[in-house]
């Protein structure tokens, strides 16, 4: 996919999203930020450090939200039920998170990558919440890798109580999720750039799991869902 047409997707989605949420002046101010960014972040070399960059920026965006909006956010840490959905991962963050692994020790659940590994995301739905659990989260329901967590986590935050989070509630659903578009835009900037790297098995919108067995050197095993029955951690 040619810079262009990436550019072009970014500009009428986020266009669409901004001026339905700001007067005409200011929803072209920010389209023009956020494009800005994507196009310098598209210049940075692969890897690592350019999910960090990504990450900064990010978490700018989200920090100059409204302070209103970001009360209303019921996240906290130790809640970790959405930990246990899938959640995807670029490229450059699997090889931030494997960087982070190797240097912070970090007790990967082996056996939970494993079961994941390869995972559409209907075949990851439908995994029992167990077995659904990130490959990263520690035994005391805390991200080991939270500093350098993807984008998909650091965007994801809701305002509705945490057992409308948990799958296994009869609470589960209703979810309002705080959303901050150009938080948003900007990762999927980051995601585009996979997809124009275009190898085989990269590019595709992967869990964290799928991509972090890949950059772990476990290679591109696949694993049906059949094959994942049995129960094998339960949250801690
Ligand atoms: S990387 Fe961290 S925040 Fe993201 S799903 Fe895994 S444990 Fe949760």
């Amino acid at each position: 996919m040619s810079e262009e047409n990436v550019v072009v997707r970014i500009t009428s989605s986020l266009g669409k999203i901004l001026r339905e949420q700001y007067p005409p002046d200011e929803a072209q101010r920010r389209l023009a930020v956020v494009l800005h960014m994507s196009r310098d972040i598209g210049r940075l070399a692969a890897g690592a450090p350019r999910a960090r960059a990504v990450h900064t920026v990010i978490d700018q965006m989200r920090r100059s939200t409204p302070k209103d909006v970001a009360e209303k956010v019921t996240c906290r840490k130790g809640c970790s039920h959405c930990c246990h959905i899938f959640a995807t991962c670029t490229d450059d963050e699997a090889l931030l998170l494997a960087e982070v692994i190797e240097r912070d020790k970090v007790e990967v659940d082996l056996e939970m990558l494993r079961i994941q590994n390869g995972l559409t995301q209907d075949g990851y739905e439908a995994l029992p919440y167990d077995q659904a659990r990130c490959a990263l989260l520690g035994k005391d329901g805390v991200c080991q890798v939270y500093a350098d967590r993807p984008s998909s986590c650091r965007n994801w935050n809701v305002s509705t109580p945490a057992e409308r989070c948990d799958s296994r509630s009869p609470m589960a659903g209703n979810i309002q999720a705080e959303v901050v578009p150009m938080a948003e835009f900007l990762a999927s900037a980051a995601m585009n750039l996979d997809e124009r790297a275009g190898e085989p098995g990269v590019g595709e919108r992967s869990s964290i799991a799928t991509k972090l067995w890949r950059h772990l050197g476990h290679g591109s095993e696949r694993r049906d869902i059949e094959q994942t029955s049995s129960s094998t951690q339960g949250p801690a």
